[in-house]
């Protein structure tokens, strides 16, 4: 029923010129614009000379001490602070925005962005539920992404942190599946028995984390061993899950990787969802990295099988470039969730009309009740530049791997010690005189001396007990200038730091 006309004309309302009485707001609006705007400066300067600073530099001493200051009581005029940012905080982020930041999985992040964040800000909407446009814009882009995999018009989701509370709440719905919906009342025990999780031993640790969040323990994840190209056995999975059943041990899920942290390898998703298929449990897929790669024709195929996954975990902050955070879970059956986690208290009732509309809320399908506008800035980017923009970047990345692959396996001091599926290559500075102990510590301080330098911030990791130079090209501003200049640090870096070791040695060895 509309409300009746007489009533809004007779409502008296305070003028809307009256000052903020709080004194929080700013007591002159025209100055506040000309701060913001000198903020907006601020920030267009960073991003567009990004590439022209180090990529991460140390924090002195002093300037953290600067930071730390005690809480304080009077405030402080904020052009001051837009000013103690710009000197003391901005020189000193990660730096994943720069052309040469290939550790771990970061991504770049958009321009756009910066503009889909400022009017988020300004909304400050809380998206658990209720009728307004914020949370139509999540429902639309949950639904582009259910479409992009491939999943059928019953599969919904939301948007999260990232992959590790995806793959919380996928774990969680599956669970559900197994155990029914007495196991939000009576836990585990629901579950009748010992349940197991089958991944490959590269799987990222976010599962482990899941499986001990949920109360499975981390000794329910089987890690199961990876092929020559750190892809998932699928032999000795039929062996682990066969013994397992023969032991009264139950399958509750079997988990993929869309290209795994490590090495960028992609699992057999196919061969995957039908041993899940065949053991009837559920499906899942970490696609924290690759899941994206949809939008690259060329790579597409490589994710064959995610369109059967009951499951998705993914990141729009990884390769997909979106600021963080933003990850976001899909399950094939959205009623799923809602079994999981739906239930309102009297607070939260819902109503036929006004703002308290608007059923389902999302906050019935997952675990977080306040919930911040994530949504606006991917669907800012996606509709800016389109999957298609996105797809031509994704490969772009892919070609400098190659190109990063093809440099190494050039050069005789350099070894791959991985195949390269994705965009991540790992790789170490070799030298025949220097045994596996010193080159361990000679690729450390390789790593290390470019961090401190600036010059490129790839990261590490242990591949078959050796340490890797781990590079992530997982940034769409990076040029194949960039890998070369990487590439030739590295060498210079590894002269230096191996000549080194073996004067150690030598000196070791005449003491
Ligand atoms: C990064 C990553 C995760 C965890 O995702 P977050 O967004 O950091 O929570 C999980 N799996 C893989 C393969 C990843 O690369």
């Amino acid at each position: 029923m509309a409300v009746p006309s007489s009533l809004t004309r007779a409502a008296p309302l305070p003028q809307a010129s009256a000052p903020a009485e709080s004194g929080l707001d700013p007591a002159d609006w025209q100055a506040y614009r000309r701060l913001l705007h000198d903020a907006v400066d601020i920030a267009v300067d960073h991003l567009a000379g990004i590439a022209d600073g180090p990529v991460w530099q140390a924090m002195s001493p002093e300037d953290r001490a600067a930071l730390r200051r005690p809480l304080p009581s009077v405030g402080t005029d904020p052009a001051a602070l837009v000013e103690e940012i710009r000197t003391g905080v901005m020189p000193y982020a990660v730096g994943n925005p720069h052309p040469r930041f290939f550790g771990w999985v970061h991504g770049g992040g958009l321009a756009g962005g910066l503009i889909a964040d400022l009017l988020a800000s300004a909304m400050n909407a809380n998206l658990g539920g209720r009728d307004h446009a914020p949370v139509e814009i999540e429902r639309t882009v949950v639904d582009w992404f259910r479409d992009l995999f491939g999943l059928p018009e019953g599969a919904g989701g939301l948007l999260v942190s990232g992959t590790s509370m995806a793959t919380v709440v996928a774990l969680a719905a599956a669970r559900t599946r197994l155990g029914g919906v007495r196991v939000r009342q009576e836990g585990l025990a629901a579950l009748a028995g010992p349940v197991a999780i089958y991944a490959s031993s590269e799987v990222h640790g976010s599962l482990k984390k899941a499986a001990e969040l949920l109360g499975l323990g981390a000794a329910a994840v089987r890690g199961v061993p990876v092929d020559a190209a750190f892809r998932i056995d699928l032999e000795a999975l039929h062996a682990l899950m066969d013994a397992d059943a023969a032991a009264g041990v139950r399958p509750l899920a079997v988990v993929g990787s869309a290209g795994t942290v490590n090495t960028g390898a992609v699992d057999d998703l196919d061969g995957l969802a039908d041993a899940a298929q065949s053991a009837g449990c559920w499906f899942h897929v970490d696609g924290a990295i690759g899941a994206v790669g949809m939008m690259d024709p060329a790579f597409a195929p490589r994710l064959k099988g995610l369109e059967r996954a009951d499951s998705i975990a993914f990141d729009a902050h990884k390769w997909l470039q979106m600021q963080y955070d933003c990850g976001c879970v899909l399950v094939r059956d959205a009623g799923l969730l809602t079994d999981t986690f739906g239930e309102r208290q009297a607070y939260l009732a819902g109503a036929a009309r006004g703002l308290a509309a608007g059923d389902p809320w999302f906050c019935e399908s997952g675990p977080e009740l306040s919930r911040g506008f994530r949504a606006l800035r991917v669907w800012f980017a996606l509709r800016e530049h389109g999957t298609e923009a996105f797809g031509r970047m994704m490969a772009r990345t892919r070609r400098l791997a190659a190109h990063l692959a093809e440099r190494v396996d050039d050069r005789p001091d350099l070894v791959r010690l991985a195949p390269v599926d994705l965009t991540i290559v790992c790789l170490r500075w070799v030298h025949p005189g220097l045994d596996d102990a010193a080159l361990d510590r000679v690729n450390q301080a390789i790593v290390e001396d470019l961090h401190e330098t600036g010059i490129a911030a790839p990261s590490t990791t242990r591949l078959a007990g050796r340490l890797a130079i781990r590079v992530s090209i997982s940034n769409h501003r990076t040029r194949q200038a960039d890998i070369d200049a990487l590439v030739e640090a590295i060498g210079a870096l590894g002269r230096l730091r191996g000549d080194q070791e073996r004067i150690r040695a030598a000196a070791a060895d005449a003491g």
